[in-house]
């Protein structure tokens, strides 16, 4: 102990003193900082040796002259704010500290900020914080600064920093090239828009790597780096309950289908956004059909809810099958609920239907058509339950039909289908007389149980041929919705992004040959269809392990670096829409044209293997019109299990 204290005293005369350093408050802050404590163990003998020595993270202690000589250069009064850039160990700051009233020291290793942050601490020295962050950003939260010391060499002088500093205000920074003798430079703010510089001499200082100065290959940084223009392109979003942000979305009301995503099936943000983006557009620009990534059989049993229709006989709870969550939550029963009061209050033409466009439930359509036959044609009825007869065996796992028609190499329930269909749509005109709804209801599920026969055939010959067939599907039950509907009729789609988000844009599209609900509105409605992605940094979510397994809530890990969601939450704004629609925003949209990871979660999550499970490349202003961020989300809140059939004073959901 006693060693390094005379080591400190000698360090001060012979390195700082003898070479012109004079202010008394200066050399009483060296003479009063161990600098051993700021270096790590094995390094600790050298502690006062006329150097820069290496620290944690492969990084440095400034040589203490450096540093007095830039603290002098500051002109410091005892009453100043002043902020330092690469707090490094944090020997810098905690010499600041002793000379003015508070002290902000930012850096970018966080493992070296953790260090310097106990260190003070530790030490006691109460006037000085320390944040983990890109400092070449500068900290405008909590400026102006009278002086502001850069201690790693910078590829300029960031105008962000200027501007930080208070009239009067002095800046001290290294300048150059990585790994070359740098200038080191003064700036003096002189008015509100006026600066003195000159040059202090040469120095060696590690590169400052941000947004404002080098990037990690040693090139200067984009001088508009896309956090930036994405924060500037921001449109922060209210609260959900706010009619402003509903609002937020009127532009895209002149569309016929607005397709709206989400970056998991179990974000509680997500669905909130979608029902008050929905209820706007429902309630002020005539969107009259709600269709969502959900079972027909099972969404009618909600349409016959919200739109006042009776319900079948002996019609079972909807979404009683995995995944039980995405369905059956607290926010989209508030959804459903409000769509049931919207409907109530306005005429039958008016009225807003609620529609699966899936095909898992297999049995329930089955079901569906028989009985509509049963009240509208009996003969029809006995010829359907002979041909669906058929897929009856597999109804609770039509995979095993699957595996059935490959091994025996044919389709045996394929004809009867396809039959059953066409008999139906038919005698379209005989049987719409009855209920229009009705009808339009049994011929879905009519061609839902078509579709699904020919699912179940080809999972078994490829992922994307089966995709292809979901989401062709999906699509020409949108279309036979609208149709249905009339040409007024414009609908709202809930699905997620890896179902509306372009397809083309993505390695779905572009590698494995996938196409989607998106990109085949996109080929058919143009302009008229407008998509919008979702997306989060980190928070909870409802997923299983495995199909099958009980719903968790799990902790979403943080973005990886580099993806979108990345850029999105290193632009600093909580929640916000990013209007990508042509002619909004173009530097931004050309930024962020180069592909990049998206993260997709879907009804299974597993954070240990994220990178590979979880993000693809995509391209996102060619993917989506707009992009919604929720920077920190949580997971849906699901609903207990259904009751007993028939007690339908809880309808829906049985709550
Ligand atoms: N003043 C420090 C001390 O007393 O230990 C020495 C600083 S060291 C020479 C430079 C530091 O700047 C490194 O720790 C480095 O990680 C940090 N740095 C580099 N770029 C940065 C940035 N953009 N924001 C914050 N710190 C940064």
């Amino acid at each position: 102990m006693a060693d390094f204290l005379a080591a400190r005293e000698r360090m001060v005369e012979r390195q700082i003193a003898a070479r012109g350093i004079s202010g008394g408050r200066i050399l009483d802050a060296f003479r009063a900082v161990p600098r051993e404590q700021f270096v790590p163990e094995h390094v600790q003998e050298f502690a006062y040796e006329d150097s820069p020595l290496p620290i944690e993270a492969d990084q440095t202690i400034s040589q203490p002259y450096i540093v007095a000589l830039m603290l002098e250069a500051a002109e410091l009064e005892g009453s100043d704010k002043v902020l330092e850039v690469g707090a490094g160990s944090g020997y810098a700051a905690a010499i600041l500290s002793q000379i003015v009233d508070e002290v902000i020291a930012i850096e970018r290793q966080p493992e070296l900020a953790q260090l310097a942050g106990n260190r003070m601490a530790s030490l006691g020295y109460e006037n000085v914080s320390i944040y983990e962050g890109d400092g070449s950003r500068g900290f405008p939260e909590k400026g102006p600064f009278e002086a502001i010391i850069v201690s790693a060499s910078g590829s300029h002088v960031p105008e962000i920093l200027l501007q930080q500093l208070t009239v009067g205000g002095r800046l001290l920074m290294p300048v150059g090239e990585p790994h070359e003798v740098q200038k080191l430079l003064k700036v003096v703010r002189t008015g509100d828009d006026e600066y003195e510089q000159e040059e202090l001499g040469a120095v060696r200082f590690v590169p400052l790597i941000g947004a404002h100065a080098w990037n990690e290959q040693g090139r200067p940084s984009d001088p508009c780096p896309l956090p930036d223009l994405i924060r500037d392109a921001a449109e922060p979003l209210p609260d959900f309950d706010d009619p402003a942000f509903g609002a937020l979305f009127d532009r895209f009301a002149d569309a016929r289908v607005v397709l709206l995503g989400e970056a998991s099936h179990g974000t509680s943000e997500f669905y909130r956004a979608r029902a008050a983006i929905s209820k706007r557009l429902i309630e002020e620009h005539g969107f009259n059909i709600v269709a969502v990534e959900a079972d027909w059989p099972d969404a009618a049993s909600i349409d016959r809810y919200v739109r006042g229709r009776q319900g079948r006989e002996g019609e079972e709870a909807p979404f009683q099958r995995f995944p039980t969550w995405m369905w059956r939550n607290t926010d989209v029963d508030a959804f459903v609920r409000w769509m049931k009061r919207h409907n109530d209050a306005c005429g039958q033409e008016e009225m807003a239907g609620f529609y699966g466009l899936d095909l898992y439930n297999l049995g329930g359509s089955i079901r569906a058509v028989i009985d509509y036959l049963d009240d509208v044609d009996p003969e029809a009825a006995s010829v359907a339950r002979e041909r669906y007869g058929c897929l009856q065996p597999y109804a609770k796992n039509p995979q095993g039909y699957g595996r059935m028609a490959m091994t025996r190499g044919f389709a045996q329930c394929e004809q009867p289908v396809v039959q059953m269909l066409r008999e139906l749509l038919q005698k379209r005109y005989e049987y719409v007389g009855e209920d229009g709804d009705e009808y339009l209801d049994a011929a879905a599920n009519a061609r839902l149980v078509k579709n699904a026969e020919a699912y179940y055939r080809v999972m078994y010959h490829g992922a994307a041929e089966s995709w292809n067939l979901r989401d062709t599907h999906m699509f020409e039950t949108l279309c036979q919705l609208l149709e249905a509907k009339g040409p007024e009729s414009k609908a709202i789609v809930w699905a997620h992004n890896s179902h509306i988000g372009n397809a083309a844009a993505t390695e779905m599209g572009q590698i494995r040959d996938e196409l989607n609900i998106g990109q085949l509105c996109k080929d058919r409605f143009k302009h008229e269809a407008r998509l919008i992605g979702f997306g989060t940094h980190t928070g909870t979510v409802a997923a299983a392990t495995d199909w099958d397994d009980p719903m968790e809530v799990k902790k979403v890990r943080p973005s990886l670096a580099g993806s979108y969601e990345r850029m999105s939450h290193d632009s600093g704004v909580e929640r916000f829409l990013l209007d990508l629609r042509e002619g909004q925003n173009e530097q931004l949209s050309q930024a962020l044209l180069e592909p990049r990871l998206e993260r997709f979660i879907g009804v299974i999550y597993r954070p240990m293997t994220e990178r590979w499970s979880h993000y693809a490349q995509a391209v996102l202003p060619q993917q989506f019109d707009a992009w919604v961020w929720f920077d920190e989300t949580k997971a849906v809140t699901p609903l207990p299990g259904p009751q007993l059939p028939g007690e339908d004073e809880t309808y829906p959901f049985g709550l």
